[in-house]
C-alpha cells in the first residue's frame, strides 16, 4: 500500500512533531508545505476575488510584481448590484476554470465583509452593507468557484471593517451587532457553500486577535457553523503560533521561515499547545493538498475571451441608473455629445492591493464609444494626476456649451481606493465637482457617470439629469458603459449600499478610526438602512435602489399563512408587470421587520429576493420562499438562532425605503430575556451613537488612547511610532524604505501608497513574520531595545 493510501489518522500517527508543526505553517508566499519524504504534496493558492492574480515569480501582497493575465471582472461593489446569485455563479465557475488553468487549488475570496462605514479602503472589495445580500452572492461565488475544483477562501473573518492599522485594531462589537450583522454573512456562506478555507483577520474582535480567537473559530465556525474545511490567516496576521493553533487556525500564510516552528514545539512538551488541536491543524491541511482536482486541458486564450464576455455581462447587470429625468438617457443618434473628464480616457476598472488583476485587455469609456460608432468630441475636464487644471477647465466648459448632452465621467483617483488605508473623506475630487457645477449651469442635459468603487457626496445632484454608477466595472467597463448609455442593454443593477447624502450622516462618521487600538462599533446593528430608516435620516439614494429604461408594478400579493413557526417556510407571491415599452429586469424584495420600539431591532432586515427578466408589457409571476430562520433571532444566553414570540412583518419593496406592501404577522417562538435596560438609542437611534453608551449597553470597555514612549516599546509597535523618538530608527527605516520601493516606477501610485503604510504602520513583529528571513526575531529585539533606549541589551 503506498503511504498516501493509508488512512490519514495513521499517516498522522506517524509524522514527527517537527513535521507536524511544519505543515502547520506555508512554504512560500503562495503554497503550503510539503513533507517530501511522507508523499505529503502543497497546495497552491492564489488571490481573487474578481478574478485570479496568479505571481508567477516573486509574490507579493500588494498587487506590485506582475502576475499573469487573467479575466478582470467588475469588482465585488459592483457585483453585487447584480443581484443576481446565478451570473456570480458564473463569475466564480469561470475564475476556478482560470484557476485550474495555471494549477491553483484554492483562491483566496471572495470578501464579505459588511461595509460599516464608507470610507474603508477595501469596501470596492466587499459586497454590501447587508449579510444577507453578501452571504447570498458570496456563496453563490462559492459554489461556482469550487464547481471546478478548485477550493475557495472566503475572508476576512471577522470584524475588519477597516483598513489603517488594521494589522492592530481591536474590533469591539456587541454580541447581537456580531452575529446578526457581522458574522452572519459568513454563516450564509460557509454553511450553504462550504468553502474549502476561511480566512481569519488581521485585526482583534473583542481583545483577541482574529487568529487566536477560539470563540470565532471554534465555538462559532466549527462548532455553531459546522465548518469542514480549513482555518487560514491573512498574510502575516499570525500572532501567537501557540495559541493561534489552539483556538482553530490551521495554517500559517505565507512562510515566515518557521520562525515560530521552535516556540510550538517547545509549546508542546510542555503541554501548552494541545496534541489534539496540533492534529486537526495539520490533517485540515493535509486534506486540501491531497484532494483530487481536475486537470486542465483546454485552451487558456479561449478561457479568458469568454472571461471577458462574462465581465462585461456582469457589468451590464451591474450598472445602477440613479437618475433618469425627463428621460436623458438613453442617448438617441441624433444627440449631439459631449464627454468630458479624464477618466472617460483613462477608466478605473479595479481597485489596488492584492486583488489587482491584469487583464489580456481593457476597454475604457471612450473606446466602449468608439465601438459603438458613437459620435462625440471629448475634453479631459481636470487631471487625474492633480496637475493645475485652470487650462482643461475653460475648454471643456466651452465644449459643454454646445452640446445636446454632457457625459460627464467623475471618480476617485486610483491611490483613493486601496487595500492597506482608508479613504480620508467622501469626496470627489474638488475640482470635478467644482466642473459639474461650471457645466450644469450652462447645459441642462448633464449625465454624470460614476466610477469609484464606493459611495461618494454628489452635491451637485440636484443640478444634473442623470446619474449611472459603473462602480469598479472590469476590464470591459467602457463596452459595457456605452451599451447602457445607448440603450442597447437596460440597466438593471440596484444598490447594494445606502447612498448618504453627507458622510456626517453615516452613524459611525464621528468614531470611525477614532482610536484603532480599540474601536467601538458603537452604532451596534444600525449599520446602512437599517440606520437611515429608524432614525429617519434622509439618503441621496436608498440600498436596493435603482432605475431602468422601463417601469415595473408588483401586484397581487400572496403569502401562504398567517403564522411564522418554528419550522415552517413561507412563501411569499407576487406578480411583476413591465408597464414600459422596453424590455428590462426588476428585483422584488422582500424584509422582514419589527416593532418600531423595539431594541436593537432595525425596522427592516433584507430576507430574500429575486431578479427576473420581463419583456415589455409582460407579467411574470414570482414566488420568494423565506425559510423559518428568516425571523429568527440571536439569543445570547442560549448561543443560538431562535424564533421570537411576537409579531413579525413581511415587507415587499423595490428598494428599502420604497414599500409597496406590509402585513403583520404573529410569531410562535420563545420569550427572550428582557434588553430593557439598555440606553434609550438602541431603541430610538436618533443622532449618533456614543461610545458611553456603547460601553453600558455591550459591557465592552473602550480603552485610551496610548501614544507609547522610550521604554514602552513592544514588538507590536510600527516603525512610525519607534521612530518618534529615535533617530537611530529614523535611519534604519529610511533606508529600508529605499529598498524596498526601489525600482517602482510610479510614486504617486497607490502600490505605493500601500507598501509605504506596510513599512511604517506595520508592527514589528509582522514585518519579520513576511520578511522570508531579512528581518530576524533577534534584530526585531534589537529595534525594540534601542528604541527603549536600552543600548546596551540592544548590543548584547
Ligand atoms: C490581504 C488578503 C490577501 C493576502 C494575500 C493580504 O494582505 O488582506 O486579502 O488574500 O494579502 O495577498
Amino acid at each position: 500500500m503506498k503511504s498516501s493510501e493509508e488512512p490519514l489518522t495513521n499517516r498522522l500517527s506517524k509524522l514527527s512533531s517537527t513535521d507536524l508543526i511544519k505543515l502547520t505553517s506555508g512554504e512560500d508566499f503562495w503554497h503550503s508545505s510539503s513533507l517530501i519524504d511522507d508523499h505529503i504534496p502543497n497546495f497552491r493558492m492564489s488571490d481573487g476575488p474578481n478574478g485570479l492574480r496568479y505571481q508567477a515569480d516573486k509574490g507579493d501582497a500588494l498587487g506590485i510584481n506582475n502576475s499573469v493575465p487573467s479575466t478582470c471582472f467588475p469588482t465585488a461593489s459592483a457585483i453585487a448590484c447584480t443581484w443576481d446569485p446565478e451570473l456570480i455563479r458564473r463569475m466564480g465557475r469561470a475564475i476556478g476554470q482560470e484557476a485550474r488553468s495555471l494549477n491553483v487549488d484554492m483562491v483566496l475570496g471572495p470578501g464579505i465583509n459588511i461595509k460599516r462605514n464608507p470610507l474603508c479602503g477595501r469596501n470596492f472589495e466587499y459586497f454590501s452593507e447587508d449579510p444577507y445580500l453578501a452571504g447570498t452572492i458570496g456563496a453563490a461565488w462559492i459554489k461556482g468557484l469550487q464547481s471546478q475544483g478548485v477550493g475557495a477562501c472566503v475572508k476576512h473573518f471577522a470584524g475588519n471593517n477597516q483598513e489603517n492599522d488594521r494589522l492592530r485594531s481591536d474590533s469591539l462589537i456587541d454580541q447581537t451587532a456580531l452575529h446578526e450583522l457581522y458574522l452572519a454573512a459568513f454563516q450564509i456562506a460557509v454553511t450553504r457553500a462550504q468553502p474549502e478555507g476561511v480566512m481569519c483577520s488581521y485585526n482583534k474582535v473583542n481583545g483577541t486577535y482574529a487568529s487566536d480567537n477560539p470563540y470565532l473559530l471554534t465555538t462559532v465556525l466549527r462548532q455553531q457553523w459546522r465548518f469542514k474545511g480549513s482555518v487560514i490567516t491573512d498574510w502575516g496576521a499570525l500572532n501567537n503560533k501557540i495559541a493561534s493553533i489552539n483556538a482553530g487556525t490551521d495554517l500559517e500564510m505565507p512562510s515566515s521561515n518557521h520562525l515560530f516552528d521552535k516556540q510550538a514545539l517547545a509549546g508542546l512538551k510542555t503541554g501548552q499547545l494541545q496534541n489534539k488541536a496540533l492534529y486537526r491543524a495539520a490533517e485540515n491541511v493535509i486534506k486540501i493538498a491531497e484532494k483530487k482536482r481536475p486537470v486542465f486541458k483546454g485552451d487558456r486564450s479561449a478561457l479568458l475571451k469568454e472571461g471577458g464576455q462574462l465581465a462585461q455581462k456582469i457589468e451590464e447587470s451591474a450598472a445602477v441608473l440613479l437618475k433618469n429625468d425627463n428621460q436623458v438617457l438613453p442617448i438617441k443618434s441624433s444627440d449631439e455629445v459631449a464627454v468630458i473628464g479624464e477618466m472617460a480616457a483613462h477608466t478605473r476598472y479595479q481597485g489596488a492591493g492584492s486583488s489587482h488583476i491584469n487583464p489580456p485587455e481593457s476597454v475604457t469609456i471612450l473606446q466602449g464609444l468608439d465601438h459603438m460608432g458613437v459620435h462625440y468630441q471629448y475634453q479631459q475636464g481636470y487631471s487625474l494626476s492633480n496637475q493645475k487644471s485652470d487650462q482643461f477647465i475653460t475648454s471643456a466648459v466651452a465644449l459643454a456649451k454646445k452640446a445636446d448632452k454632457v457625459i460627464f465621467v467623475a471618480g476617485l483617483p486610483g491611490n483613493d481606493e486601496s487595500e492597506g488605508f482608508d479613504r480620508k473623506n467622501m469626496q470627489l475630487p474638488v475640482i470635478q465637482n467644482v466642473l459639474i457645477d461650471r457645466i450644469a449651469a450652462i447645459n441642462p442635459n448633464v449625465i454624470v457617470l460614476l466610477v469609484a468603487g464606493a459611495p461618494v457626496e454628489l452635491p451637485w445632484l440636484k443640478d444634473v439629469k442623470g446619474v449611472l454608477n459603473l462602480y469598479l466595472g472590469g476590464q470591459y467597463v467602457g463596452n459595457a458603459a456605452a451599451n447602457l448609455l445607448l440603450g442597447k442593454v437596460n440597466p438593471s443593477g440596484k444598490l447594494a449600499e445606502s447612498y448618504p447624502i453627507n458622510y456626517m450622516d453615516v452613524p459611525s462618521a464621528a468614531i470611525y478610526d477614532h482610536n484603532p487600538q480599540s474601536v467601538g462599533y458603537a452604532e451596534s446593528v444600525y449599520v446602512g438602512y437599517r440606520y437611515y430608516e429608524k432614525s429617519g435620516t434622509p439618503v441621496a439614494f436608498p440600498f436596493g435602489y435603482g432605475l431602468s429604461y422601463t417601469t415595473f408594478k408588483i401586484s397581487r400579493i400572496e403569502i401562504d399563512t398567517d403564522m411564522i413557526r418554528e419550522s415552517q417556510s413561507i412563501h411569499v407571491k407576487a406578480d411583476i408587470t413591465n408597464t414600459g415599452n422596453v424590455d428590462g429586469a426588476e428585483v422584488i424584495q422582500v424584509y422582514v421587520g419589527n416593532e418600531e420600539d423595539r431594541p436593537l431591532k432595525p425596522l427592516k432586515e433584507l430576507k430574500g429576493f429575486k431578479k427576473v427578466v420581463i419583456r415589455a408589457g409582460q407579467t411574470k409571476s414570482v414566488t420568494v420562499e423565506l425559510p423559518a430562520q428568516s425571523f429568527f433571532e440571536w439569543c445570547d444566553a442560549s448561543q443560538k438562532w431562535q424564533l421570537p414570540l411576537g409579531h413579525k412583518f413581511i415587507i415587499i419593496g423595490d428598494s428599502s425605503n420604497n414599500v409597496v406592501f406590509s402585513t403583520r404577522i404573529q410569531s410562535k417562538g420563545i420569550s427572550f430575556p428582557d434588553k430593557k435596560n439598555l440606553p434609550i438609542w438602541y431603541s430610538k437611534p436618533q443622532g449618533k451613537p456614543t461610545l458611553a453608551d456603547f460601553s453600558k449597553m455591550s459591557g465592552l470597555e473602550i480603552k485610551k488612547k496610548v501614544v507609547p514612549k522610550p521604554g514602552q516599546y513592544t514588538k507590536l509597535n510600527t516603525p512610525r511610532e519607534l521612530s518618534m523618538h529615535s533617530f537611530i530608527i529614523r535611519k534604519m527605516i529610511k533606508r529600508m524604505k529605499e529598498a524596498r520601493l526601489k525600482g517602482i516606477s510610479e510614486p504617486n501610485s497607490a502600490a505605493v501608497k500601500f507598501e509605504e503604510t506596510i513599512i511604517m504602520d506595520s508592527p514589528l513583529i509582522r514585518l519579520a513574520q513576511q520578511s522570508e528571513g531579512k528581518l530576524s526575531l533577534k534584530t526585531v529585539d534589537k529595534l525594540v531595545e534601542i528604541a527603549n533606549r536600552r543600548y546596551i541589551k540592544a548590543l548584547l
